[in-house]
């Protein structure tokens, strides 16, 4: 879709030079001055060189994932494939909830320093989130996410073992790169716990560890099928609160106000509400505090309340709307109410970065994947991630790679699909792809450009 806007590499004027100087990873023997050699002109070459024609110096000096850059790559990561597999069932087996990931990071660090990466634990003020960076030269910057937190009740049921030994294989493969001199520039792993409760990437936005660090990020998620342009959702919550007056509900109910009346006053009005909801909005709720004896009149009441929608700037609008329907059901119960929404902020929606999108679904498709059109894709949100917030600041994409499952992520059958040796090799085969993306952003100047307007003109603007 933008292979247009990228061109064939060509070695213009300056390339030449480079090539001469050495500059270049093959050997250019040069010509005794012949006849039919055509050096370039001195203004040539001061013109390709000015800043004013930079982007075009540069592009000429593009080079883009070739065979070469491949096999390192590739073969990198299959090597670690096994050390790989016993991380990721050790991960599994002693599964840890958000925020609580020691071990994980304990033999996730372990493992990228063994590897030569130069690690910070404990980073962002969160003690199980940690940064592995390799640095080689002056170059643009890829950053890769790993999660590790579980799920209560269902151990590794979204498959968390799995993303994060896809981070590891992928900086991995991308490091191998670097140590081929045939790519300079930096590689980050962000360690970023508490997924499930949407916390880590959320700080770490805050505290500008993307922002500042790389020009990309990217991370894979494992599910029932296969999407480079997995559509997930923006969310939010809320926690309410009616406050009345107890009394006893049979001898004196006349004096009590009923803070379960409220509540059940904001279902319906919720329900009402849902009508005139577009198809792909949601609120869901449970109740958290429904009274204390039926014998009387409950003088508190608690709900939880989760709102999405496809775009993060169409929050607000639900927001509104919902706070609305508690405001009426205090209104006509003659309670006090009180609400509180997520002090963290909204989780966003995933903007996929489509040059990104595209790169990585190429290599997929060269591994034999096949993916539904974007349209379809989009059809199927329904989850959300703080992955989104991530994407919001710098060109981001979060593919979903099918583990041979028809299961899907939060069951019981889903955990027990993470742990198979299919789900593995799905896993660093996806990585492989992602690693090549990875190579792109690095090698190729065009492509990057491609990236970055691609993110200025839909998420900046
Ligand atoms: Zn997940």
């Amino acid at each position: 879709m933008y292979n247009d806007h990228y061109e064939e590499q060509s070695v213009g004027c300056l390339g030449g030079i480079l090539s001469r100087l050495g500059v270049t990873n093959s050997p250019v023997y040069v010509r005794a001055s012949s006849s039919d050699e055509k050096l370039p002109a001195y203004e040539e070459c001061m013109s390709q060189a000015s800043p004013l024609n930079a982007s075009h110096a540069m592009h000429r000096m593009d080079v883009k994932a070739d065979s070469e850059v491949e096999a390192i790559v590739k073969k990198a990561i299959n090597d670690v494939s096994s050390e790989l597999r016993a991380i990721s069932l050790d991960l599994h087996e002693n599964m840890e909830t958000g925020m609580k990931e020691f071990h994980a990071h304990e033999v996730l660090t372990n493992y990228l320093e063994s590897k030569g990466f130069k690690v910070t634990r404990g980073a962002y003020g969160m003690e199980t989130a940690f940064q592995a960076e390799y640095t080689r030269g002056e170059g643009r910057r890829v950053g890769i996410c790993s999660e590790y937190d579980g799920l209560p009740g269902l151990g590794q049921g979204c498959g968390h073992n799995l993303i994060a030994i896809s981070g590891v294989a992928t900086v991995i493969g991308v490091k191998a790169l670097l140590d081929s001199g045939k790519a300079s520039g930096k590689v980050i792993l962000f360690g970023t716990p508490a997924e499930e409760l949407s916390i880590g990437k959320i700080v770490m936005v805050h505290k500008r560890a993307f922002q500042d660090n790389v020009d990309v990020c990217m991370m894979l998620h494992p599910g029932p099928y296969d999407a480079n342009y997995a559509a997930m959702i923006a969310v939010h919550d809320v926690k309410l609160e009616f406050y009345g007056k107890p009394t006893h509900a049979s001898a004196t109910p006349w004096e009590g106000v009923n803070a379960l009346d409220a509540m059940v006053q904001v279902w319906n009005n919720i329900s009402m509400m849902r009508q005139q909801l577009l198809p792909t909005d949601r609120v869901h709720g449970i109740v958290t505090n429904g009274g204390q004896a039926p014998n009387i009149i409950p003088d508190r009441t608690s709900a939880f309340f989760f709102v999405r929608t496809t775009r993060f700037s169409e929050i607000d609008r639900l927001m509104k709307k919902l706070e609305n329907c508690f405001t009426a059901a205090a209104l006509s119960t003659g309670c006090e109410v009180n609400w509180t929404w997520r002090e963290i902020g909204v989780t966003k929606d995933v903007f996929q970065n489509s040059v990104l999108a595209d790169k990585y679904g190429a290599y997929m498709e060269k591994e034999g994947i096949k993916f539904p059109s974007r349209e379809e894709q989009q059809k199927g949100a329904g989850g959300s991630t703080d992955m989104g917030n991530v994407s919001y600041e710098i060109p981001t994409i979060h593919p979903i790679f099918g583990i041979h499952t028809t299961a899907s992520n939060h069951t019981i059958g889903f955990t027990a699909a993470a742990k198979t040796l299919d789900a593995h090799n799905d896993t660093i085969m996806a990585c492989r792809g992602l690693a090549l993306t990875a190579a792109d952003v690095l090698l190729d100047e065009s492509f990057y450009q491609a990236v970055k307007r691609d993110f200025d003109e839909n998420v900046k603007n």
